[in-house]
């Protein structure tokens, strides 16, 4: 049976046109689940009861489960299992500007990026829009607050999951849902070229952040097996296109690894590939894994690397340290609690 967490508007109107009921009736379901949180169908008053029935009949309202969760200095870490056992996390974040949750969006991941925990677990399998959305209502519901913002940033590669992902953006983003402002929705990939294509023809006008973490084939190549599929300069052609159509900045992101991208040189490469274009550069200083190959660049080294974009005219942020004490930071999630 199909999860009701999984319908966008859109397709519950469809749902009710193809019984003959209508349409509006998607505004008023979605009232219920997302502003007044009753997910019992039979409580739904100003629904008839026929109509009632046929929900009881074509949709679960099943929910996975807040397995354990850890706390650290303005971070939760969430640990869900899902409904057929598998596991997946998600992270809470207190910010200045308001609460913001990292989403996963598979079990396990393909990409393979060498200095990535979450992608240790090959994956499992794509995560059901449900099982998104029901990562925010549950936090939501724990912490009794509503969330500000949500990153698709968590274990995953949300456009290995483009379908899904995009019917989540939608649903949290409908007025008449979860209401999070596209502003403050941020798609984060690894580069897949053609589903940045995709993304840009939607207009969503959420943001959309690149991991591109190296400035050279040769040094991405070496951390980030999908640049042998799409290299840099067909992923800066998208990005390029993405920014013409969409007229929104581009983030880019890049992780600080100790003496494999971080040099004065690869500084100035980056900023060579960036020049004049509508992005801005997040730093992110590498949490340590238990990967030993990798290791943090010192304060000095990323300052270096900061100094030198400034310099180069490219708008530029180191990112600031969460959740690492907890393994709640960018890189750690997992699949598995252990
Ligand atoms: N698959 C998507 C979504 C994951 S976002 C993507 O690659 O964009 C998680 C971000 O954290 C990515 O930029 C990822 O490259 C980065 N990251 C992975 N491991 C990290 C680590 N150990 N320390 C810091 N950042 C890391």
């Amino acid at each position: 049976m199909n999860n009701i967490f999984g319908y966008t508007k859109e397709m519950l109107e469809e749902y009710f046109f193809n019984i003959n009921q209508k349409k509006f009736k998607a505004i008023q379901i979605y009232d219920w689940l997302y502003k007044k949180n009753i997910y019992d169908f039979k409580l739904f008053s100003n629904i008839k009861k026929e109509v009632i029935d046929n929900l009881i009949n074509d949709f679960s309202v099943d929910f996975i489960k807040i397995e354990k969760v850890l706390e650290g200095k303005d971070v939760k870490k969430f640990l869900f299992r899902l409904l057929d056992g598998e596991k997946i996390e998600a992270v809470l974040m207190k910010h200045n500007y308001g609460l913001s949750v990292c989403v996963s969006s598979q079990v396990g991941c393909n990409m393979g990026c060498r200095f990535c925990e979450s992608g240790r677990l090959k994956k499992v399998r794509n995560l059901e829009t449900y099982e998104i959305v029901e990562q925010i209502l549950l936090i939501q519901k724990y912490i009794n607050r509503r969330i500000d913002s949500v990153v698709l940033m968590g274990i995953g590669e949300p456009f290995d999951n483009y379908d899904n992902i995009i019917k989540f953006i939608k649903i949290i983003n409908d007025a008449h849902g979860l209401a999070i402002g596209s502003r403050h929705i941020t798609v984060s990939t690894c580069g897949l070229v053609p589903k940045i294509y995709e993304f840009s023809n939607l207009d969503l006008q959420v943001n959309l952040a690149i991991s591109l973490h190296g400035a050279t084939d040769e040094v991405r190549n070496k951390i980030m097996p999908v640049n042998k599929v799409y290299s840099i300069s067909q992923l800066l052609t998208a990005i390029k296109d993405y920014i013409a159509k969409t007229n929104r900045r581009v983030t880019i992101e890049y992780v600080m690894l100790n003496m494999v991208n971080d040099k004065e040189s690869d500084a100035y490469s980056l900023a060579d590939i960036l020049k004049g274009l509508n992005v801005y550069v997040n730093l992110i200083p590498y949490n340590e894994t238990k990967n030993i190959e990798f290791s943090k660049s010192s304060k000095e080294r990323i300052t270096n690397f900061y100094n030198i974009l400034v310099s180069k005219k490219i708008n530029v942020t180191i990112r600031r340290e969460f959740g690492g004490n907890i393994k709640a930071a960018c890189g750690q999630l997992r699949s598995e609690s252990d």
